[in-house]
């Protein structure tokens, strides 16, 4: 089946809605989500969005917060204009009818800190923002009489003009996989936007749902596109621990209101690490807490803030609460375990600041982007604002930016003539098993050379049984996952062993402190195909 729209949009969490959403009365736009319309990391953001609303808060100041958390990676003028699109983002979510916690009595809302913020800016649906954002903007979208929305499909590739032998590259479109009829589909758009989310399935323990394979990242780089600072993975230090809790995260939000990190024997350990205690970046808090738990063999540490009030924390936290007593930890009375896992992903799919990629007709948006906001560390609740003030620069662009002339070519169906069923599941279930425990031990927290090539070594084998099992057997949404989250491990750990220093949220111990010798760089990856790329895309705007 052929299925024709104006814009195709890949992934429904923050970025992907609200891309749908600001260009719906103009645009015929398909929509496509691999599970649940819901299901994405955006649904499970507790503490918040940054923007700058306070009176004693400035533009200046976050801007300032962001390129120190970002240990000089950060693009400044890509800082500098997010945060400047923070305010009237928030506006059009509170126009879209999202209700944010307000002050008691005060019109005004009520701001949360988190680390590496120097004032309180975190704009929150008490522990739920994200919840809130997700399902406001689906009722919209599913309201919406120009949005197709297809649930259950999973992009397998994009489709390119150049792979079909036209002079002139351009996005076409992408096969799409509908996991309900094991059947591929043309999806055929003048404009295609990645919104697919991070990578952080790649490792083991992650506080992500399962939907953040990496799809995106891996579908831009087969069709040509640059990739850029994939080393920088954040951890978030403290999702609960314990087994049946999937690594349920608890909000940065918490320490900002006062917890405390303790070891088993209950002293505090963090102003020994650093002088903003609890309130250090992620990365550091993560480290700290990794070299804790390996320096005492201990599983986990401990966060306490049961010293506060009762109904403080039932008010600030309820969903966090309700959670961990459904689990036997009760946050009023006593500290909870905690432990670190993969959160977020730092780099991704170059853009400009309009989220337009190298290939002519793509765009990508929130966390499969790479955009210069985050630098080498991003900063909380700057993730959320990310998606959103580049899904507003996106919509623009593909409303008012120059896109040459469509081009006229038969895209052909789905090939399944040379594929039969797979007899061998077992090798999906295997290497997936695999890869992301080898991502967790060698690739994680902390890294070092013979680590990193050790999972270098075992990623190549993966690519290429997987590139022979893709090759013979017909696709499962396991098995496109699996190749792209090997295809992205396969990024990480190039870029990992390419910065010979420590910086922000990449740490080696063959190489410590941050290289001063030059001026701090990104690890840019560029595929084979790219020369193509780029070529037959100056020679279309020529
Ligand atoms: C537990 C948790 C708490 C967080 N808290 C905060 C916070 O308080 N503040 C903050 O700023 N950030 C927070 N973050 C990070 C933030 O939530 C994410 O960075 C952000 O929501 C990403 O939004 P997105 O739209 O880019 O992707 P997602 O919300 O992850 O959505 C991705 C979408 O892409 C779809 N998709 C993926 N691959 C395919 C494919 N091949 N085909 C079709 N569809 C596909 C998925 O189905 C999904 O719909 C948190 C993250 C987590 C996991």
């Amino acid at each position: 089946m052929q299925i024709e729209s104006d814009v195709l949009v890949i992934g429904t969490g923050a970025a992907g809605l609200s891309l749908a959403l600001r260009l719906a009365d103009d645009y015929r736009i398909s929509l496509i989500s691999k599970g649940p319309l819901r299901e994405g990391s955006t649904l499970y953001a507790q503490g918040g969005v940054a923007a700058v609303t306070g009176s004693d808060d400035s533009l200046e100041s976050h801007i300032n917060d962001t390129l120190n958390a970002g240990a000089g990676l950060c693009d400044p003028d890509v800082v500098r204009y997010t945060v400047e699109h923070g305010a009237e983002n928030i506006q059009w979510l509170v126009d879209q009818g999202i209700r944010f916690t307000t002050e008691h009595h005060k019109n005004a809302f009520h701001l949360t800190r988190e680390g590496g913020h120097s004032h309180r800016r975190v704009i929150h649906a008490t522990d739920a923002t994200g919840k809130a954002i997700e399902t406001t903007l689906e009722q919209k979208v599913r309201q919406h009489p120009n949005i197709s929305i297809y649930e259950n499909h999973i992009a397998v590739d994009l489709i390119t003009a150049a792979k079909l032998g036209h002079p002139v590259e351009r996005c076409l479109g992408a096969y799409i996989l509908d996991r309900d009829t094991n059947e591929v589909d043309v999806f055929r758009a003048d404009q295609v936007v990645l919104a697919t989310g991070g990578a952080s399935k790649v490792y083991l323990y992650t506080s992500n749902p399962d939907t953040s394979t990496g799809d995106g990242i891996a579908m831009a780089w087969r069709a040509g596109c640059r990739v850029a600072n994939m080393e920088f993975n954040q951890f978030h230090p403290t999702c609960l621990y314990h087994p049946k809790a999937k690594s349920f995260l608890i909000t940065e939000a918490v320490r900002g209101e006062g917890g405390r990190l303790l070891l088993a024997d209950g002293t505090r350990f963090m102003h020994e690490f650093d002088a903003r205690g609890e309130l250090a970046p992620r990365d550091i808090v993560a480290r700290a807490i990794d070299h804790e738990m390996k320096r005492r063999g201990d599983d986990c540490v401990y966060l306490d803030i049961s010293f506060k009030p009762a109904e403080f924390i039932t008010e600030h936290f309820p969903n966090v609460y309700q959670r961990c007593l459904e689990f036997g930890f009760d946050l009023t009375k006593t500290p909870i375990p905690v432990v670190p896992a993969a959160h977020y992903t730092c780099g991704g799919v170059m853009t400009d600041i309009h989220g337009h990629t190298d290939l002519p007709g793509l765009y990508a948006i929130g966390e499969t982007a790479f955009t210069g906001l985050h630098g080498a560390n991003r900063m909380a609740s700057n993730s959320l604002l990310e998606c959103l003030v580049f899904a507003q620069a996106a919509s623009e662009h593909i409303r008012h930016g120059k896109h040459g002339s469509p081009i006229d070519i038969v895209i052909p169906e789905w090939d399944i003539s040379k594929v039969t069923d797979s007899d061998e599941e077992v090798v999906v279930s295997h290497n997936w098993e695999e890869l992301r425990r080898f991502m967790w031990d060698y690739v994680g927290i902390v890294r070092t050379n013979k680590r990193l090539q050790r999972a270098g070594r075992r990623v190549q084998l993966l690519l290429a049984e997987i590139q022979e099992y893709y090759g013979n057997f017909i696709i499962t949404n396991d098995l496109l996952e699996l190749r792209n989250l090997t295809t992205v491990a396969d990024l990480i750990i190039r870029s990992a062993i390419a910065r010979k220093e420590s910086r922000g949220l990449h740490y080696t111990l063959d190489y410590p402190e941050p290289d001063i010798s030059h001026p701090p760089a990104n690890t840019i990856m560029t595929p084979e195909n790219y020369t193509a790329v780029s070529s037959a895309a100056s020679a279309s705007l020529a």
